[in-house]
């Protein structure tokens, strides 16, 4: 048996979902493969921030992908705005020389800035929401061969475009390097309406995130101990306490060998045999995913 779709996106993550279902809204005839609802995008919360790391990096293209995110998640799961991030006093005004023309709208407390519009979310019922009413065939790829995918089991999908949204488990079906980096969130009894972020983030009912040395391929260790006790004395760095702990969670971030730049102006977002990819967001797929789904949208009519 054969199906074919004009677009047939491989994977169900936010990634590929969040470009499936902007398709559909444009009546485009899509098809997700995928074996599962996401995979790295199944933390119990999840952070849409575009300053990064303890370095207060900007995010490249940051306030624009933050207006896409506010805009696209907005229509189907609520969006707890406003994240604080701690700032040492040496720091503040070098962060301040940042944010001033960035974009982003910002306001300083005591102990830091408030990012307003940036926001957590809970990604298992956005996935849920996202899916609602998209084709989607659950199987295993085996092989992407242009214009088909491969299914376990012998059956060809064909698309006249494809698009890999696979994340971290699928990129050997495509050859992509790149680094596999596992970390940890912690469900907790505890719980932080507003986000606060420094090394580590509280928000809503999650402490996360480790950082395992990278690997070449994608694996799930189980978690540490030093792993957990890192998070939780960061935890406690921030709010002064340490919360109590229900469950961890742990996943893998896919992030891109640098390239060659992509003609859609971010890295994560180029073309290959047969279409295109969409992959290796690291820590920043809630970020970008709508921004650059809905440029590849544009891009296929
Ligand atoms: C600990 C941790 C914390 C994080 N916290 C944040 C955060 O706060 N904010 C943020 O923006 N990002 C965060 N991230 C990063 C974010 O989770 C990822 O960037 C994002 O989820 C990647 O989404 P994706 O759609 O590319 O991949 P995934 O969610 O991994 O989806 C991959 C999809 O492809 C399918 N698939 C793969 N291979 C095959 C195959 N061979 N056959 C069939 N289907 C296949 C899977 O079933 C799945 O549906 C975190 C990551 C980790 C690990």
């Amino acid at each position: 048996m054969e199906r074919e779709a004009q677009v047939v996106v491989l994977g169900a993550g936010v990634a590929g979902l969040s470009l499936a279902r902007l398709l559909w809204e444009r009546g485009r005839r899509v098809l997700v493969v995928a074996e599962a609802l996401g995979e790295a995008s199944r933390p119990p919360v999840a952070l849409v921030n575009p300053l990064r790391g303890q370095r207060f990096a900007l995010a490249l293209e940051g306030a624009r992908a933050l207006e896409a995110a506010l805009g696209f998640y907005g229509r189907f799961v609520s969006l707890h705005l406003g994240v604080l991030r701690p700032v040492p006093e040496g720091e503040r005004e070098r962060v301040e020389a940042r944010l001033v023309g960035s974009g982003l709208r910002y306001a300083w407390e005591e102990a830091g800035v408030v990012l307003e519009e940036a926001f957590w979310l809970e990604p298992r019922p956005l996935l849920q929401r996202l899916a609602e009413g998209l084709p989607l065939l659950k199987a295993r790829v085996l092989a992407w061969d242009p214009p088909f995918l491969v299914l376990e089991g012998g059956e060809r999908v064909r698309g006249e475009v494809l698009v890999y949204a696979g994340g971290s488990r699928g990129v050997h079906l495509l050859g992509l390097a790149g680094r596999h980096v596992p970390g940890l969130v912690l469900s907790l009894l505890d719980y932080f309406p507003r986000a606060v972020s420094y090394r580590v983030y509280l928000a809503g009912v999650a402490l996360g995130g480790s950082y395992l040395p990278h690997e070449a391929h994608p694996s799930l260790p189980p978690p540490t101990e030093g792993e957990v006790e890192w998070l939780l004395a960061g935890a406690e760095a921030l709010v002064g306490y340490r919360p109590r702990v229900a469950s961890a969670w742990r996943g893998v971030r896919f992030r891109l060998a640098p390239g060659d730049g992509s003609p859609f102006g971010l890295p994560y977002l180029f073309p290959v045999e047969g279409g295109f990819a969409l992959t290796g967001l690291g820590s920043t797929g809630f970020l970008y995913a709508p921004l650059l789904a809905g440029r590849l949208a544009q891009a296929l009519g």
